[in-house]
């Protein structure tokens, strides 16, 4: 099971604050995600018991199994918008309806249409497809 879009962004915030050298508080990703620090404090409580983020001294850090997670959403959403845009959608509408399929279409579908695709390394908008 792939990771939601609203996971994906909690956690695109906290590893943008780790690559920066420190940890995440509930209140920075409440601000840049602009959500109450009481949600934040769930999602965040939510992402740690998935293994996806962890406390550590100075606040929150993605973890191995987070960037993994991220690279497969990141992944199923470039593919799946190749193959609409090759059908003839314009890429920024590929884009959006990707969003509708990216979080739940199973793993194996996503490198059938890979293969299909002739395993390309960019995304219509020239983004990297990241490996497996
Ligand atoms: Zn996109």
């Amino acid at each position: 099971m792939r990771i939601s879009n609203r996971e994906f962004l909690y956690l695109l915030v906290i590893k943008g604050v780790n690559d920066k050298g420190s940890g995440a508080t509930i209140f920075g990703v409440a601000k840049a995600l602009g959500v109450s620090t009481a949600s934040a404090y769930e999602e965040i409580n939510h992402l740690i018991r998935k293994g996806l983020a962890e406390k550590r001294g100075d606040g929150i850090y993605i973890t191995e199994e987070g960037i993994r997670e991220m690279n497969s959403l990141i992944r199923a959403h470039r593919v799946i918008e190749t193959l609409l845009v090759k059908a003839g959608i314009d890429p920024d509408k590929a884009c959006e309806l990707a969003k509708m399929f990216d979080e739940t279409l199973p793993e194996e579908v996503v490198e059938k249409l890979y293969e299909y695709l002739g395993r390309p390394s960019k995304c219509p908008h020239g983004r990297e497809i990241p490996s497996t």
